[in-house]
């Protein structure tokens, strides 16, 4: 797909062409310097925005032949994302934000599911805290488990860890990687930090908006190896 903002000589190609297949069930890190299309290609994967040119299919469905109403219903229902900022709201508690969506959906929560959810993402004691009674890390947790609470087809994450120091990150990133062995769950992420797409199965690099490589079974000495190279291009 292609995405390009603007028109005439103002117009930014933010996308090139850029073609990607995920996994089902696996980790994928979308890697690249500053400005090189990353959160851009995860907006129109994520049916968030709409790719000037090209195709998404998502959970066997084209995403361009959908309404935009239709398109909200599908990113509610099978689509989880994270992003830098935790975007919690701060007068719920945990429990409540967690169930949040799918409150909004109409939908009552799957007390079972909920239960294993706040299980494997560290929350059970902290369910009626407020978010400023968190820290950072755990913010984040709280904003994985809401992510995770309509089982979706495949969790987004722009930067998740770019608001934690490192040793925080570490945990969240441990927890995609156990929600994805253990669930099954399939996490798009996006990052510029070697250290966070080295959690990841595979990698795929971006350059000035074009597919640049993939890179699997990442290393955080590999991955930044790579960025150095595509950096000096
Ligand atoms: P990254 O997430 O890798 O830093 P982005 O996807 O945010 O990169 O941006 C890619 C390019 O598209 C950049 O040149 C950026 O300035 C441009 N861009 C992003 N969003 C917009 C927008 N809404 N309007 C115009 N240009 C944009
Ligand atoms: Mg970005």
């Amino acid at each position: 797909m292609s995405k390009v903002y603007g028109q005439g000589a103002g117009a930014v190609h933010a996308l090139r062409e850029v073609s990607m297949q995920f996994r089902r069930g696996g980790f994928t890190a979308v890697m690249g310097p500053s400005g090189s299309g990353k959160s851009t290609f995860l907006h129109c994967a994520a049916g968030l925005d709409r790719p000037t040119s090209g195709r998404v299919r998502l959970a066997g469905q084209d995403l361009a032949a959908l309404t935009q109403k239709e398109l909200t219903i599908l990113r509610r229902r099978r689509i989880g994302f994270v992003f830098q900022a935790f975007n919690l709201l701060p007068s719920l508690t945990v429990e409540q934000n967690i169930t949040l969506p799918q409150r909004l959906a109409g939908r009552r929560a799957d007390k079972a599911w909920l239960a294993e959810i706040v299980e494997r993402t560290g929350l059970t004691a902290r369910l009626r805290h407020l978010p400023a009674q968190l820290s950072g890390g755990q913010q984040q947790r709280v904003a994985i488990a809401r992510a995770l609470v309509a089982r979706p087809e495949v969790v987004f994450a722009d930067e998740p860890t770019g608001a934690l120091d490192s040793t925080t990150g570490s945990e969240v990133l441990g927890l995609f990687r156990h929600v994805v062995n253990g669930l099954g769950q399939t996490v798009i992420m996006v990052t510029h930090d070697p250290i966070a797409a080295s959690h990841a199965d595979r990698v795929y690099f971006l350059a000035d908006g074009g597919f640049a490589e993939v890179l699997e079974r990442p290393t955080p000495e590999r991955v930044a190896e790579r960025m150095t190279l595509l950096g000096r291009r």
